[in-house]
């Protein structure tokens, strides 16, 4: 994105600025975009995004750190659709960094633990071992007794061997230097590159150091050059991108720990206040000790909260105080700010600085992604709309004919009983059950089928939008588009009215 663009003046300004001077915030249901003239088709529009400075996104679409929302088969649904998915953090440090290295792994171009077999193993014991293991491969690296990488071993070998009692380091290659990759900052062309030279399956990876790191394997290393993989969202060494929460708990060293060796892309600092004190000295610890790793921080709902968290050295922003569905934090508390404001706000004062946004809650139809990303935002985040989807945890049950699942808040009083780290998010680490004050409600939301059924269709919603102000991608959007205030009788007229009965669309339905 290019960043001086960003810090020029956009066309919404001026109706936000008069917002502002009347003390009026904003939410989904109060605005809507002004149309203009357009040569822009929907179908050639790009969603192209980030959610922090170093880690794009192909759609500027996130799932939320919830534990009815992003586990394993979230994430591993929100890469391959171009998006990202965040693990929630109500799972113990070695849970956590375990599904996200089920995500990492979920590919094979590279593999940071690949199984090994050992120079003085029989060819038949290696064979064998496959066969009782179920590996449907045969490259292997070679290690010595010390467990140095001393060669590798790929099909040829194996199927050249004419007796196999003999060992392994009689059949494999032993030029290792020449038949690996060494560098610190490798990547998934340079490996194919290199593969192609070598004519061999798997590419060892050794850190200038000498370190082992890992290996390539051919068969998806060929696929992501080939373009196989181009709307997924990868890393460089071709594997598919996620993020984690965590919080400002007593464990955070140890979870942070066994992230960055999953080779976590994104941490996302996940606290109902995210312009705070302790929020802030894990900003500063993230950065001082994991300075590669991006750190995305919220949530907030005001412009110098944001300004002050882009100081400290946020990655990017998590904004939304109390939009979210499943959220009582503004009846409770009585603290928030109306969404679209709050988006407002919050890009405004860290306009020009490079560091994405997220709006975070209160996406209920593809019309407030539109709106969202006009107002600012770079990305949003989603709860509630990915809930009920296959790959959200939970099981389906059937309730008054319909199958639904359970979608609740990370503060809501049955999460924070589950689990300390929601209790943190709230500020109740240490609070007993009786005396939990919650911030969000348990609810059952109908089961929805594919989770890229329901993300395509917020695509091709989003896509619309752009096409109706002739915005050709999301930057384009932000600096084109500009605002309708509406009044009830407006978001009346704007839903389906004076109809007795309405038939839900793949797209639209009243819940
Ligand atoms: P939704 O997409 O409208 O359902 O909102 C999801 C967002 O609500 C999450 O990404 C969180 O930022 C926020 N959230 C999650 N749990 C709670 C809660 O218990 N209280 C308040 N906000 C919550």
């Amino acid at each position: 994105m290019d960043e001086n663009k960003q810090k020029t003046n956009r066309k919404c300004d001026s109706f936000f600025k008069k917002m502002t001077r009347q003390g009026i915030a904003l939410s989904y249901g109060d605005v809507r975009l002004k149309t203009t003239y357009s040569e822009v088709l929907p179908k050639e529009t790009n969603l192209v995004s980030k959610f922090s400075r170093n880690i794009s996104l192909n759609i500027p679409i996130v799932s939320s750190p919830m534990d009815t929302v992003t586990e394993t088969r979230m994430a591993i649904a929100m890469a391959f659709l171009g998006g990202i998915g965040i693990i929630h953090k109500s799972l113990t440090p070695q849970e956590q960094a375990s599904y996200v290295g089920s995500v990492k792994h979920y590919l094979n171009a590279f593999i940071a633990k690949p199984v090994c077999v050992k120079e003085s193993d029989l060819v038949e014991s290696v064979l064998k071992m496959r066969l009782k293991k179920g590996y449907d491969f045969f490259s292997f690296p070679v290690i010595d007794n010390s467990g140095k990488v001393v060669g590798i071993v790929t099909r040829n070998d194996f199927d050249f061997c004419f007796d196999s009692s003999v060992k392994i380091s009689e059949i494999m290659s032993k030029e290792i230097e020449q038949f690996s990759l060494i560098g610190d900052d490798i990547d998934v062309n340079t490996a194919c590159q290199r593969m192609l030279e070598n004519r061999k399956k798997i590419l060892p990876v050794f850190s200038k150091s000498g370190t082992f790191h890992g290996i390539f394997t051919l068969a998806d290393v060929k696929r992501i050059v080939k373009g196989d993989f181009k709307d997924y969202n990868l890393d460089a060494l071709g594997n598919l991108r996620v993020g984690a929460a965590v919080g400002v708990g007593s464990d955070l060293e140890e979870r942070l720990e066994l992230l960055s060796r999953k080779n976590i892309d994104v941490i996302v600092i996940d606290s109902a206040h995210g312009d705070s004190r302790a929020v802030i000295d894990v900003l500063k610890y993230c950065k001082a000790n994991y300075p590669m790793i991006d750190v995305v921080v919220g949530n907030i709902s005001e412009g110098a909260s944001a300004k002050r968290l882009v100081d400290a050295g946020a990655d990017g922003l998590r904004i939304g105080q109390g939009p979210g569905s499943i959220c009582t934090t503004r009846i409770i508390a009585g603290v928030g700010c109306p969404q679209v404001s709050a988006i407002y706000e919050c890009a405004l004062a860290v306009r020009g600085s490079g560091v994405p946004i997220c709006g975070d809650g209160g996406i209920e139809y593809s019309g407030d992604v539109s709106i969202a990303l006009a107002a600012g935002a770079d990305n949003v985040m989603l709860g509630k709309v990915l809930a009920g989807t296959e790959e959200a945890p939970g099981i389906t049950f059937w309730e008054q004919g319909r199958q639904k699942k359970v979608y609740r808040g990370m503060g809501s009083l049955e999460a924070m009983i589950a689990s300390k780290a929601s209790r943190e998010r709230y500020l109740q680490g240490e609070n007993s059950p009786s005396k939990l004050v919650p911030e969000g409600i348990e609810s059952k939301v109908d089961y929805k089928g594919n989770v890229s059924d329901v993300i395509n269709q917020f695509l091709g919603g989003l896509r619309s939008g752009l096409g109706y102000l002739g915005a050709k991608d999301i930057l384009s959007l932000q600096e084109l588009a500009d605002f309708h205030m509406i009044t009830g009788a407006g978001l009346k007229e704007s839903h389906p009215h004076g109809l007795d009965y309405i038939q839900n669309a793949p797209n639209y339905s009243i819940s």
